[in-house]
């Protein structure tokens, strides 16, 4: 039998280089569609040359046409932390917009399953703790983070549109603050922001006074949860995320312990509409997909403290490597 074949975008970033790796090993043969502007292709060159994986840089924005069959659609292209929407938000609205539009046209054509990357931003400061899939959320729509948040909500609205109207088989998981190996050095989140400046001998910066929470999911029980979601027959939203909730004060002490830093941590501005607290109530993940993390924050810490220094100077001291400036005028 042909084996299935799988259509990611944003195969270049973090996750979606990852959801390569693992339809790959399971079995799968890989399209990686991405436009390299926040993405970088050394996430996955030790792809190239193999049989199972082909690549197309192509902008999802503009009309998507992939030739042959497809038996699967996963949407993870994006820009996605509160930088790269500052840097570019038009991009950002437009690949959650008709970037999703385009995908769910061609999943109707190629009848295949789509799987879109839907966020804990839809929830955005959230009003009600922890966040159930059925919380409508409060999202201020014209803040810095309207952008990407709105993007998102219209995609889950455009996603359950062509789910109902068309009949496309379709698939939405929220996901929550993930981490791991190939995230971006400098994309400004936090891990990457800490480990980066424990590296350099730099001050940890920490945003307000720092009891702001967040709950890190690492990367590998993400992609499990995703693969099962995909396989199920669920169409309604479902978080992914671990639920292991910590202030970011706290975090940044556990890096200053991981990594031996001699700095210390300062104090700077809280940005604008940067939510209080944020844990996913995965009940629904656990009943519906039998899933839950299993890579402890100590454990998943190391684990991509690890990759981080296996990065050169020059990376570690790039401060804005993506190739923004070319898409900046659209
Ligand atoms: N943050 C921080 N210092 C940094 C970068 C981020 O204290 O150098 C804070 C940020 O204000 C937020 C939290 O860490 O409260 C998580 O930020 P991130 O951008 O990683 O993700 P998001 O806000 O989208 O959850």
């Amino acid at each position: 039998m042909a084996k299935q074949r799988v259509l990611i975008t944003g195969a270049a970033g973090f996750l979606g280089s990852h959801l390569c790796d693992r339809f790959i090993s399971e079995g799968f043969q890989v399209v990686g569609m991405d436009n390299l502007i926040t993405g970088n292709l050394s996430n996955i060159e030790h792809l190239f040359g193999n049989e199972h994986f082909t690549f197309m840089n192509h902008d999802v924005s503009n009309f998507v046409h992939v030739s042959g069959s497809l038996d699967y659609i996963l949407h993870f292209a994006s820009p996605a932390s509160p930088i790269d929407y500052l840097k570019i938000p038009i991009q950002t609205l437009k690949v959650g917009s008709l970037g999703t539009h385009n995908l769910l046209g061609l999943a109707k054509e190629k009848k295949a399953r789509m799987l879109i990357a839907s966020t804990s931003e839809v929830y955005g400061d959230p009003m009600v703790h922890p966040q159930h899939e059925d919380y409508w959320g409060n999202v201020n729509p014209i803040g810095p983070r309207g952008v990407y948040d709105e993007a998102k909500r219209f995609q889950e609205a455009m996603t359950m549109a062509y789910h109902r109207f068309h009949g496309v088989e379709t698939r939405i998981v929220r996901i929550f603050n993930t981490y791991g190996p190939r995230m971006r050095l400098n994309d400004g989140r936090v891990l990457p922001a800490f480990i980066g400046q424990a590296l350099r001998g730099e001050d940890l910066t920490v945003f307000g006074d720092g009891s702001q929470t967040r709950s890190f999911c690492y990367v590998d029980d993400l992609i499990e949860g995703i693969y099962r979601l995909l396989m199920s027959d669920h169409a309604y939203p479902v978080n992914i995320g671990n639920p292991d909730e910590i202030t970011i004060g706290e975090f940044a002490e556990e890096i200053i312990k991981l990594t031996g830093t001699a700095q210390k941590v300062i104090y700077k501005d809280l940005p604008k509409d940067d939510p209080k607290k944020r844990r996913p109530d995965i009940t629904k993940a656990k009943e519906l997909l039998d899933w839950s993390p299993k890579v402890d924050r100590s454990e998943g810490l190391k684990r991509t403290y690890a990759y981080f220094q296996t990065l050169s100077d020059e990376q570690l001291n790039e401060t804005a490597h993506y190739n923004f400036e070319k898409y900046i005028k659209r």
